[in-house]
């Protein structure tokens, strides 16, 4: 054996949906949404000077901060911005989980979560889920290093009440709390306000599915300054321009449009409900969901039956090979005329 070969990092990293190329693909595996960026981003492109790109960008991202500052009731030393919020969550992993203790997070989650704590060496437990696959504040009561929930949660979809996440971080005032909502604006309420409550309170979101911008990379955190000072320091440990110019530009512009964010969160969970019922219709069990996705799975067919039937029919969904899950499919909610698409393919095999 190569003597250096004993120096490499060995991890199991994460493993990212399947990104089809073929145009005529109907690709609800990763959570995308089918509608294109608000007008006003392409104006942003479109009218951005390219001269500017010969600096480094601002790593203070006002004219962002700003726009963000328009849709939730933060300040800007309480605004924490990253290339995506998988960047932003590493970081908050790195910046906040330095205890003995583990961190804890429910078994059926996120699964970029286990990924980096064996990066970054944090112990960690798992705590299933409930028989419905909801989460049990009472088991965040014990002593632990940190707090991770995702709300809605992924892949089941299934939302939290704000009260039962503001019991959980009100029982962990020693540790901090990241309240991950990906999926918050498919119905749910964010808990970004709680942030000027609870000094432990970590709330971070993206522009990768409510807005339409999964190809731009951004993705922000709110929380007290104290929080966002220490996480400022682990990043300019790191990288100090993680956000670049015309990223910063084109999401500003999409912060601004609130209305097309309003009309298109309203299609997908318009969609979503007449997913739901049609699939109901063909025996199908459905998690609630309030995310842009659903969970579901059949009496009658498998998981991984279902998955390979609708893949022959150019339909990518995502199967997760897990314990608990297997038979499930997560389905991203589409435009409505793929979600018909979709509902006939499963008609046709379903009978
Ligand atoms: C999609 C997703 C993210 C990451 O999104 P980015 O594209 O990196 O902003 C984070 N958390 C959950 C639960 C997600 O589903």
């Amino acid at each position: 054996m190569k003597e250096w070969k004993k120096n490499l990092r060995d991890i199991e990293p994460y493993v990212p949906g399947e990104q089809p190329q073929a145009a005529d693909v109907i690709k609800l595996n990763t959570n995308e949404s089918p509608f294109p960026p608000s007008p006003k981003v392409k104006e942003a492109i479109a009218s951005f000077n390219t001269d500017t790109l010969r600096k480094y960008p601002s790593f203070v991202c006002p004219e962002l901060k700003a726009a963000l500052k328009e849709n939730y009731p933060v300040s800007d030393t309480e605004l924490f911005l990253g290339n995506g919020s998988d960047e932003v969550l590493a970081l908050c992993f790195m910046t906040f989980f330095n205890s003995d203790k583990p961190i804890l997070f429910p078994d059926v989650t996120y699964s970029f979560y286990p990924v980096w704590c064996s990066l970054y060496n944090i112990p960690y437990e798992t705590i299933p889920l409930d028989e419905n696959f909801n989460i049990r504040c009472e088991d965040y009561y014990k002593p632990n290093g940190g707090v991770v929930i995702t709300n809605p949660n992924a892949p089941t979809g299934i939302y939290m009440p704000l009260e039962k996440i503001e019991d959980i971080i009100s029982h962990n005032r020693d540790v901090i709390v990241i309240v991950d909502e990906a999926y918050i604006d498919f119905g749910g309420k964010s808990a970004v306000e709680l942030i000027h409550k609870y000094d432990n309170l970590v709330v971070v979101q993206t522009y990768s599915k409510s807005r339409n911008l999964a190809g731009i990379r951004v993705g922000y955190a709110a929380m007290q300054m104290e929080l966002t000072a220490a996480l400022e320091a682990v990043k300019n440990s790191f990288n100090s321009y993680t956000l670049n110019s015309i990223s910063q530009a084109a999401a500003a512009a999409a912060a601004l449009d609130k209305d097309y964010f309003k009309k298109c969160t309203g299609e997908i969970i318009k969609n979503r409900t007449y997913t739901v019922s049609e699939l109901d219709k063909l025996g199908f069990k459905t998690m609630p969901s309030m995310a842009n996705f659903i969970f579901t799975t059949h009496p009658d067919y498998s998981g991984e039956e279902l998955f390979n039937f609708l893949k022959s029919k150019n339909i990518y969904v995502r199967h997760f090979n897990k314990p608990r899950i297997n038979e499930y499919l997560r389905i991203t909610i589409g435009s409505g005329e793929e979600m018909t698409s979709l509902v006939s393919a499963l008609k046709e095999y379903v009978k």
